[in-house]
């Protein structure tokens, strides 16, 4: 099932980068001359980083409150007192630290250097963020929207990040092993989610990377069910869709339960599903389109005279955050890129009957993929 001729170009580098900061200082400099150099392409001053994953992609900071300002040759990281000592840990570039709102200290640092264009992120920045700096900046200074340029950067993993992304994957696949066996009749969805989210947190997990689903019966049908208390019964499906956040990157898993004999309609949609997903995982190769990879499912399915049952799109980029570019749907003909880490995610939903979904998270390479989802695929059945 996995596409995969020659080993992956990040699986003949040896990891030796310790445990807690995989990313080297090394790696955020480089992404910043790729972006210092965007900057120059577009004639911009400077670049206004208020996004949380980007400022951490671009400088290694992990706290809540920090901006940067990058410009084509350096970068000024702003914070708060309260995180003077992380800052100085983590990030590797100027730091100032700022009391009270940090936007007019960083429209002061702007009008210093006599930036003119100036570039910010217009999917992340609020309005009043905006009116706020626009306010404190000279007249003859141009605020630009920049839209997706840290993001495709980010889409493309490294070595280190498919490494950090791996492990999340293991510990996440882990947690649903060690949860798995205690689930019986009778338990309830919220206690089902919380045995998982505490094994993952257990095994050294940030926490979870979105809030864990699981859905009993025919509350399967739902795609984005949240726990409630509903008992799990016998003789009905269970869906647990769960990802860890470990080192700062995010997995994401979906497996399917049978609390006793699964009947033929289960069986027949689940090998469906299965099938589309072995489909789609099939058609993952750098180069290929996404929405081609989308169409391998949708076409399985169809066959199955499942098409309309499909609601959402196959599958989304991961890694700092849980859905991040390229996204694998109907449309999209971005090609995916070797180093790209994607979910493989098809599902069919039957009001008043269930759902059934399979998740898998795979790294893209030039000839195909590689899932790195270790957990069978089977309906396991308890
Ligand atoms: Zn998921
Ligand atoms: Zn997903």
């Amino acid at each position: 099932m996995v596409k995969f001729s020659r080993p992956a170009p990040w699986q003949t580098v040896p990891s030796s980068s310790p445990r807690k900061s995989f990313v080297g200082a090394n790696e955020c400099a480089a992404r910043r001359r790729v972006l210092g150099r965007q900057l120059v392409e577009h004639d911009l001053d400077a670049l206004v980083v208020s996004s949380g994953p980007n400022v951490r992609y671009l400088t290694g900071y992990t706290g809540s409150n920090g901006l940067a300002v990058l410009l084509p040759d350096r970068t000024m990281f702003f914070t708060d007192p309260r995180y003077r000592i992380q800052a100085a840990q983590e990030v590797d570039c100027s730091v100032r630290v700022v009391s009270g709102p940090m936007l007019p200290h960083v429209a002061q640092y702007l009008r210093r250097i006599k930036s003119r264009r100036i570039g910010f992120e217009k999917s992340h920045m609020t309005v009043e963020a905006h009116q706020t700096l626009k306010d404190a900046l000279p007249m003859r200074s141009s605020l630009e929207p920049v839209v997706g340029w840290i993001e495709r950067q980010r889409a493309v993993k490294s070595h280190q990040e498919i490494s950090a992304i791996r492990r999340s994957v293991e510990l996440n696949s882990q947690a649903y092993e060690q949860t798995a066996k205690h689930i019986r009749p009778g338990m309830r969805e919220s206690e089902l989610a919380a045995e998982l989210d505490y094994r993952m947190r257990r095994q050294g997990a940030e926490g979870p990377a979105f809030e864990t689903i699981v859905a009993a019966g025919a509350r399967t049908a739902l795609p984005h069910a949240r726990p409630t208390s509903a008992t799990l019964r016998g003789g009905a499906l269970v869906l647990v869709d769960m990802g860890a956040m470990l080192d700062g990157y995010a997995s994401d898993m979906t497996r399917m339960l049978f609390l006793g004999r699964p009947g033929t309609r289960v069986k027949r949609a689940y090998h469906a599903v299965l099938e589309a997903q072995l489909a789609a995982i099939d058609a993952v190769h750098g180069g290929v389109r996404a929405q081609a990879v989308d169409r391998a499912a949708r076409r399985v399915l169809a066959g199955h005279g499942l098409a309309r049952e499909f609601v959402h799109s196959t599958g989304h980029g991961l890694g700092l955050e849980i859905h991040e570019p390229p996204r694998i749907g109907k449309k999209e003909k971005t090609p995916l890129l070797s180093g790209m880490t994607i979910t493989i995610e098809p599902g069919v939903y039957l009001e008043g009957f269930g759902g059934i979904r399979i998740e898998d998270t795979v790294a893209v390479t030039d000839n195909g993929c590689e899932v790195l989802t270790p957990t069978s695929k089977e309906l396991r059945i308890l």
